[in-house]
């Protein structure tokens, strides 16, 4: 059933309105409240598979899966979106490589009905959630936009196909246009700690290490100490949530100003390995937390980093946060918020 949460910026009709799917989610929420707080009108439509209703700070929530077109159509028909955000999908690499058909169903065959359903309403904008799993194990580093694409598990193939739905599309079809952000790590939460990440069943390096040293899990496991790095351990490109939330809007923007298709890393050009993750959020918690080495995880490439003059150019995109101790300590609060019972 939808909910409604009225706000002053909700009800100003002349507001540009974003529907956004998979927002109960992490980084949707997050997109969602940046949203309401630059002043766009905002649905959020998700079928709370991994999402919570509790996230939606901002604007309606329809309850719906991607795959009941005619619940979205009608979605879509109603509330007239001047643009769409696409982040509902599965989002694990070693989840996909156990059950890939879940991922090419969730990832590929609905964005091809979201797709369907936002060109049969005339909605031309749509910016699309990727993500550096497309690039699999990159020769070059750090990668840039133009990198072949070769994805090593299903999660970056599935992902790798709806870009290449869109990017047929956008030929196609002179009136469509979309951005593409290839996410490389995402971490950290809102720094008022309105919001975080809250799974289930986190699998996520810095979500297990902080729920590691809450005492949640016994211990965390480090997949792989033997890979072709300083440390031996796979190193990633961390990038804060709200760095991303503003990678959106500076996306929608571009694109409610005429912008033309385009594909962007969104990270930090820099990146640090599982042990250096691992030692700082031991130093953010002040808890020596039990750390036990394993092997490699299937489906994880060795390093990835991105290049991102390409943003920054075109969108302009000045990320704020880019210090891994400010990622993990709003982790932290928010974990710390979560273990506490949030209100
Ligand atoms: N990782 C780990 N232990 C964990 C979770 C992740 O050693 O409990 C490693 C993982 O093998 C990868 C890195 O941390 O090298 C980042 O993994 P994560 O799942 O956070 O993000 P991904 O890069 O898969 O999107």
């Amino acid at each position: 059933m939808p909910t409604h949460r009225s706000s002053l910026i909700t009800q100003n009709s002349c507001a540009r309105r974003v529907l956004v799917t998979g927002g109960a989610g992490y980084i949707g929420s997050h997109v969602v409240l940046a949203l309401g707080e630059a002043g766009y009108q905002v649905l959020t439509y998700d079928n709370l598979s991994t999402g919570n209703r509790d996230a939606v700070l901002h604007g309606e929530l329809v309850v719906g899966d991607l795959a009941d077109k005619p619940l979205l159509a009608q979605t879509i028909a109603d509330f007239q979106p001047d643009a769409v955000m696409h982040f509902a999908a599965s989002i694990e690499v070693g989840e996909s490589v156990n059950k890939p058909l879940k991922y090419y169903r969730n990832n590929s065959v609905h964005a091809l009905n979201l797709l369907e359903a936002v060109r049969e309403a005339g909605v031309n904008r749509l910016i699309f959630s990727s993500t550096a799993a497309v690039y699999g194990n990159p020769l070059e580093l750090p990668v840039t936009e133009d990198t072949l694409l070769a994805p090593i598990n299903p999660y970056g193939a599935s992902k790798m196909m709806s870009e290449r739905f869109l990017a047929d599309l956008a030929q196609a079809d002179e009136a469509f246009e979309y951005v593409a952000l290839r996410y490389f790590n995402v971490a950290g939460a809102d720094p008022q700690s309105r919001l975080g990440q809250d799974y289930a069943n986190p699998t996520h390096l810095i979500t297990r290490a902080l729920k590691t040293a809450l005492g949640i899990f016994p211990k965390l496991q480090v997949f792989g100490t033997d890979y072709p790095t300083a440390d031996g351990t796979c190193i990633r490109d961390y990038i804060h949530i709200s760095d991303l939330a503003q990678a959106h809007l500076d996306a929608l923007t571009y694109l409610l100003n005429d912008g033309t298709s385009q594909i962007f890393n969104c990270g930090y050009g820099h990146g640090f390995s599982v042990r250096e993750v691992v030692s700082m959020a031991r130093q953010v918690s002040g808890i020596d937390f039990i750390v036990e080495e394993t092997d490699r995880r299937e489906g994880d490439p060795a390093e990835l980093i991105a290049a991102n003059a390409q943003i920054r150019r075109e969108l302009g995109w000045q990320p704020q946060h880019d210090d891994l101790e400010f990622i993990l300590r709003t982790a932290w609060d928010w974990e710390l918020k979560l273990s506490k019972g949030r209100n």
